[in-house]
């Protein structure tokens, strides 16, 4: 069989999560800074590690298979293929909670904005020209357009532009920058797309094990895996407070009638709040666990 190829970012922030997520799946690589393509150990799998900017069109292009990007990457190749007539193809089969971002307008803390309309006629720096331009298209707001690859919320105090359009997690950067944030025109987190041409049986037959696997890995992270005692008389009240996803294991405890072991697995974090009312219900001995893998 072919290998699989996957387009992932060679190095940046989206990087370590996928790799992490490839090996939680159980794929296994031997990973080498400066090696463009590295073959998995024990899958017929490829990955190709490329800046995040190329990941669309090499999955658009069928030359990947699978490519693991930010939504606000893809929108904006997506974009500037449809403007250039282009085909721009591809399904997205996942979206993850990683890498997630904003993409925003922010303008220097002075600047007196009220409304989307204060940035008529503006000179606006950013990186993602096309999705910029269709959101204020959409509104209607004339714009001139900067293009800037990087460093674009230094543009305002450089004198470059008066409002930028930049990707925004926590905010800090463009507070660092005299910068405030007004428009949110794009919300984006990390995603798996594949290339739209159908794959071959065995190829799809991966594809589909891994999905399967992410979404087992997804499930563990936010399970947990609670144990405590309780006392058999109050084992009904008990049990209706756990958040349980399937029926409680109750088990015996050695020289114990008066309680029994209780085990569930939780999609909700056991909060201290929750610990605390257990206990004071009667509940003793309760552990909160992580889940590894989980396959339901
Ligand atoms: P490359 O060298 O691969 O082109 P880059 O510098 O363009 O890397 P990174 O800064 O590594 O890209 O960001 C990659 C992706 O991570 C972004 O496109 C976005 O989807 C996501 N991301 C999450 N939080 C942020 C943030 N605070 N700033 C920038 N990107 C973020
Ligand atoms: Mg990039």
């Amino acid at each position: 069989m072919n290998r699989l190829k996957i387009a992932i970012q060679k190095s940046g922030r989206l990087s370590d999560d996928c790799q992490e997520l490839l090996k939680a799946c159980g794929i296994k690589f031997h990973y080498n800074k400066d090696r463009l393509i590295v073959y998995a150990k024990n899958q017929p799998i490829e990955l190709l590690r490329v800046r995040d900017d190329d990941i669309p069109a090499l999955v658009f292009d069928g030359v990947a298979d699978l490519g693991f990007v930010g939504e606000n990457v893809l929108g904006e190749c997506q974009l500037d293929r449809q403007n250039k007539g282009e085909t721009a193809s591809f399904n997205k089969l996942k979206v993850f909670e990683f890498g997630e971002c904003r993409l925003s307008l922010a303008v220097p803390k002075d600047f007196d904005y009220q409304s989307l309309a204060s940035l008529k006629n503006a000179r606006i720096a950013t990186s993602y020209p096309n999705l910029l331009k269709k959101y204020m298209d959409d509104n209607t707001v004339p714009f001139k357009n900067c293009l800037l690859t990087g460093s674009v919320e230094v543009a305002p105090s450089a004198g470059i532009a008066h409002a930028i359009c930049d990707l925004v997690s926590s905010g800090a950067t463009l507070e660092a920058n005299g910068l405030k944030e007004v428009e949110v025109i794009y919300r984006s987190k990390a995603c798996l797309i594949v290339k739209s041409e159908p794959l071959s049986a065995e190829k799809q037959a991966l594809v589909d094990k891994l999905l399967t696997r992410m979404t087992g890995v997804e499930q563990a992270k936010e399970s947990k895996y609670i144990m405590l005692h309780a006392p058999k008389d109050k084992l009904p009240e008990i049990v209706k407070f756990l958040p349980c996803a399937e029926n409680p294991t109750i088990l015996p405890l050695a020289q114990d009638d008066g309680k029994v072991a209780v085990h569930i697995v939780s999609q909700e974090t056991l909060f201290w709040e929750t610990m605390e009312n257990l206990k004071a219900m009667g509940a003793s001995s309760i552990l909160v666990l992580p889940i590894e893998k989980m396959m339901i």
